[in-house]
């Protein structure tokens, strides 16, 4: 059973929407947190298993997607990087745009909050990140 309900919550500073939604792929129903705002979903939260995920984005039906992605840095303190979207992407062409990730190597020193354009999408470092 799904149910849904919206309250609002802040995320990066701006106000977005929170639907509840129940995963019924297994007996865990995990109920998980979709932050959302307009037809972009920003964050989906508390499922234990990417089916969760999967079955959020069924459900939200919005066309748009804030990913968090993790980006390679080939000098640093560590080997990734977590960074985030800093504009919505297609949520249909978000698994070439990880594939075609993976072929880029980022350069420490990385700062946190520091925005970098990389294939054509520009993308905010989560964290720091020093050089070895
Ligand atoms: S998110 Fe994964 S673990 Fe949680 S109910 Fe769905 S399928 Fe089960």
């Amino acid at each position: 059973m799904t149910r849904s309900s919206l309250r609002a919550a802040f995320f990066w500073g701006e106000r977005m929407e929170t639907t509840e939604i129940g995963c019924i792929n297994c007996g865990m129903r995990c109920q998980m947190e979709i932050l959302h705002d307009g037809d972009t979903i920003h964050e989906i939260r508390w499922n234990n298993c990417p089916r969760g995920e999967q079955y959020a984005i069924s459900q939200m039906g919005l066309p748009n997607r804030i990913m968090e992605v993790p980006l390679k840095v080939t000098n640093g303190a560590y080997q990734y990087v977590r960074a985030v979207t800093v504009d919505p992407i297609a949520e249909v062409s978000k698994g070439g745009l990880f594939r075609q990730l993976r072929e880029v190597d980022m350069k420490a020193p990385l700062r946190k909050g520091q925005i970098v354009s990389l294939l054509g999408v520009r993308f905010r470092i989560l964290e720091n990140v020093t050089t070895k």
